[in-house]
């Protein structure tokens, strides 16, 4: 066992049993997700166990950048946050619902129906900018100091609402990842530029989540993106609801549920060894549903997912042979011309300039493109596709053969 094993397993046994229950949900009927919901909590040990009543509440929902309708699958569908925050309500929560989202045409909570929301629950929802961020005192392994949304750090609870997506650079957009959209978007595009491998990005991931944890996971998992999420991935009804108060337990369940290894997750990864969760199915008590009985055993991973595992593969290999299978498997991004509608979303975003809008229509320098995915991302009409070299291709396609034939 080598030293970095010993270590996690050393704090990991530490660590209590944690536990995270699995409920189905098969549409966004708010009825039936509170009642989900409920059960789901229940299933964890109840909501007075986290929320006292007065306690002021702040409930991060997943908000991308520009602002996409519900049935799009890339936020957090409202009617899932209305439900929660029905609960909170009974349990005589101050609420107030955000994410931090940068200034663009319209009103971008309005789009994705969170204004909406909000008002028929009459409770608070803010823009975290509003609020203004903290620098903490706390030092990251990688960036320092880390700076976090003043109304999530005085929260006294914060309930955290990922949804399950894939993600063209982390693999997983899950609910440690989902505490990114608490610092400033400045930072957010500068990370995006400092840490472009994906163990580095994770890293810095795990900087932010070991600063701001949530006490209560409630993932959206009724309907989850696969292929290349967190925007330009396909729909896929999963049809569950998973709740948890370790956040990094609960993506490992989500993990393991859409078939991949939870090893395989660079924040799953350094979460578990720092203490700040569980990463270990073992020591994980799944309550509800089962794994087996909810799993998706054959939904599509990112090319992200096929990357970390061919180059982990071929570590054993010559630092030349793995050298040329690192730059083979990066993919590109691209632009779909015919697409394109020259919103210039994908050029605000872009951290290094290779995105521009030339004559109406994106266009990418590829000597300056660091392939941190944020135009993919970013763009609402699936005009950037991801695009491998044609020994990527093989190498991707001869991974994924591979993983199935282990998968049987
Ligand atoms: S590529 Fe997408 S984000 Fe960029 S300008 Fe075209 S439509 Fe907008
Ligand atoms: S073009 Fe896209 S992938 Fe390349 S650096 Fe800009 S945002 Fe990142």
């Amino acid at each position: 066992m080598s030293r970095r094993e010993d270590s996690a397993t050393a704090k990991q046994a530490n660590l209590p049993r944690t536990r995270v229950s699995i409920v189905r949900a098969e549409n966004y009927n708010v009825d039936e997700i509170r009642d989900a919901v409920r059960m789901g909590i229940e299933l964890i040990g109840g909501l007075d166990k986290v929320i006292k009543p007065g306690n002021r509440v702040f409930v991060k929902i997943n908000h991308l950048p520009p602002a996409s309708l519900p049935e799009r699958g890339i936020v957090t569908h409202p009617i899932f946050a209305e439900a929660v925050v029905e609960l909170l309500k009974e349990a005589g929560a101050n609420i107030t619902v955000g994410d931090d989202i940068e200034a663009g045409p319209g009103d971008r909570f309005a789009i994705s129906g969170f204004r909406q929301m909000c008002q028929r629950a009459s409770v608070r929802l803010v823009n975290l900018r509003e609020g203004g961020f903290v620098a903490t005192e706390d030092e990251g392994r990688l960036i320092e100091p880390i700076y976090v949304s003043r109304i999530a750090l005085e929260a006294d609870v914060i309930v955290n609402l990922p949804k399950l997506k894939t993600h063209s650079l982390t693999i997983l957009t899950g609910g440690v990842k989902n505490m990114y959209g608490t610092i400033p978007a400045s930072l957010r595009h500068r990370y995006h530029r400092d840490f472009i491998n994906i163990d580095d990005f994770s890293l810095m991931l795990t900087d932010i989540f070991a600063v701001v944890r949530p006490q209560l996971t409630i993932m959206d998992g009724i309907v989850s993106m696969e292929c290349e999420g967190p925007a330009g991935g396909n729909l896929r009804q999963t049809n569950i609801i998973l709740a948890g108060q370790d956040a990094v337990a609960l993506d490992t369940v989500a993990t393991s549920i859409i078939g991949l290894n939870p090893e395989d997750i660079g924040t799953i990864r350094h979460c578990n060894e720092r203490g700040l969760g569980v990463g270990c199915l073992d020591a994980i008590e799944v309550t509800g549903a089962s794994i087996g009985s909810v799993a998706v055993p054959d939904f599509q991973p990112s090319s992200a997912s096929t990357r970390w595992l061919t180059v982990r593969m071929s570590k054993p290999l010559p630092s030349r042979i793995m050298r040329f299978v690192m730059r083979q498997t990066v993919v590109q991004p691209r632009v779909a011309v015919s697409q394109c509608t020259g919103c210039e979303e994908c050029a605000k975003i872009c951290p290094t300039g290779a995105a521009t809008i030339v004559n109406e229509i994106a266009t990418i320098n590829k000597a300056k493109c660091i392939q941190c995915m944020c135009c993919h991302e970013a763009c609402r009409y699936n005009a950037i596709v991801l695009r491998r070299s044609l020994v990527g291709n093989t190498l991707y396609w001869l991974v994924k053969i591979a993983r199935k034939i282990l998968r049987r």
